[in-house]
């Protein structure tokens, strides 16, 4: 979706291109697993510029730190694409680590999988072909209220504020839902008539989201200049009036 925008002042959120390459060849990818790099090459081989929906390599490393600071065990991955981010995930759990991971696009997933399985970590994946809400709610009908350390949210945007609210049922107090996508290419800070008309739409579901979140008193919030913007959502309410 990005790669369409390259000659307007949209994309990266940073203040150039090449600060955005800066990092990610400076810090990111001398580090970036064998896997994440072969699964982002064969994605960008197959997708072309759909290919930048996977999270880019220095984001991929955040959300890495992030779960192993937190010593997460359990999670659930809304919007897998080529799993990108769901590798750099697997990776950075423990051996008995597990992914819930929902995305009615089962052929993108299987674009990625080789890597998943080369990188050892199909043991910790769960994948459901299915539309977000639907699993969300099965979740909560099991009984697994409170018991996901995290979830990444990188689904169709509309529904952001929807999975919200089965979200922050669903994660522990003290878990983390992410958000990504919240910046929206530097759109939100944009006049409407600015933005190329078909992303107007996409653009007030991510600025209501961000608005929703700002005044959520059930949770603690970081909003993040990462990649395309990640918002971190951290549970803190035990009970809901
Ligand atoms: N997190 C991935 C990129 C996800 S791209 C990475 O970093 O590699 C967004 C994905 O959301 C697409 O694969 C799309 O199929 C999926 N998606 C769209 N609608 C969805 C829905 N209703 N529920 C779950 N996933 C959805
Ligand atoms: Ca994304």
């Amino acid at each position: 979706m990005k790669g369409v925008m390259k000659d307007t002042k949209f994309g990266s959120i940073l203040q150039s291109e090449a600060l955005t390459q800066y990092i990610q060849k400076t810090s990111a990818y001398p580090r970036e697993h064998e896997q994440l790099k072969d699964l982002r090459n064969a994605t960008v081989d197959k997708y072309k510029s759909r290919s930048l929906m996977n999270v880019p390599a220095d984001e991929g490393q955040f959300i890495s730190m992030l779960l192993k600071i937190m010593n997460a065990k359990t999670t659930i991955e809304l919007g897998v694409f080529t799993g990108y981010s769901l590798l750099a995930t697997a990776l950075a759990l423990e051996d008995d680590g597990q992914i819930i991971a929902i995305d009615p696009d089962r052929e993108a997933y299987e674009t990625g999988l080789p890597f998943i399985e080369k990188a050892n970590m199909t043991h910790k994946i769960e994948f459901i072909q299915s539309d977000g809400m639907s699993v969300l709610k099965d979740l909560l009908s099991k009984g697994l209220e409170g018991t996901f350390d995290f979830a990444f949210v990188d689904a169709d945007k509309p529904n952001y504020i929807n999975y919200h609210e089965q979200l922050v049922k669903l994660v522990k107090v003290g878990g983390i839902i992410a958000y990504d996508n919240t910046l929206w290419s530097g759109m939100v800070a944009a006049e409407e008539d600015e933005i190329p008309v078909y992303m107007r739409s996409a653009r007030g579901h991510i600025m209501t989201l961000n608005s929703f979140l700002a005044v959520d008193s059930r949770i603690e919030l970081a909003h993040l200049s990462i990649g395309d913007g990640l918002t971190l959502c951290r549970r803190l309410t035990s009970s809901f009036p």
